[in-house]
């Protein structure tokens, strides 16, 4: 387990790449930004651990799970980026966005919980078990790589400097066409 800090930082590195499939910055920054909360969603196990069945590092520790979190809350991450977008400035979700906000809702999801589970990977042995991301395919750990300065300070902080930078890179890279969209938009 990586800290929090670290979890954000490899979710923003991981949806970095929305910049250039979206292409237009205020969209992507809003994708970015509302999206990379996700990254720390299967240590929701961590507050279901009393319930019976529920590990940390369990199932919610799975590709399977995320693909369940991807498939139930995606749209309506979609959803609430489209209604972002037709409620304030649609220059926030622009058109094209809006015409494909349920398959952006959930590939957010789905990305930033996949990237969970790469830094649950990468994480040198910790208090809890090691995850088991391919159950129930694969019964145990896939890989295991103890990458153990992962666990430091600046290694959580530097992981969450380098997410933000990506991101902010992008974002001066991404041509702002948020003007040339607003009038189709408004509608
Ligand atoms: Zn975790």
């Amino acid at each position: 387990m990586v800290d929090v800090l670290g979890h954000l930082g490899m979710a923003l590195l991981w949806l970095a790449p929305v910049w250039h499939f979206i292409n237009h910055r205020r969209t992507a920054a809003l994708v970015a930004g509302g999206g990379f909360w996700f990254g720390m969603l299967p240590d929701i196990d961590l507050q279901l651990s009393a319930l019976e069945g529920i590990h940390h590092h369990g199932v919610f520790h799975t590709v399977l799970a995320v693909a369940v979190f991807a498939a139930v809350l995606g749209p309506l991450v979609g959803l609430v980026f489209k209604s972002i977008g037709t409620r304030t400035d649609p220059t926030w979700f622009y058109d094209k966005a809006r015409e494909r906000a349920v398959a952006i809702g959930v590939i957010t999801v789905f990305v930033t919980g996949i990237s969970h589970l790469f830094a649950d990977i990468l994480s040198a042995p910790d208090v809890s078990t090691r995850i088991e991301p391919l159950w129930p395919v694969v019964e145990g750990p896939v890989v295991m790589m103890d990458v153990l300065w992962y666990q430091s300070w600046w290694a959580t902080w530097g992981l969450f400097v380098l997410g933000v930078t990506a991101n902010g890179l992008a974002w001066y890279l991404t041509d702002g066409r948020d003007e040339s969209t607003a009038g189709t938009a408004a509608e």
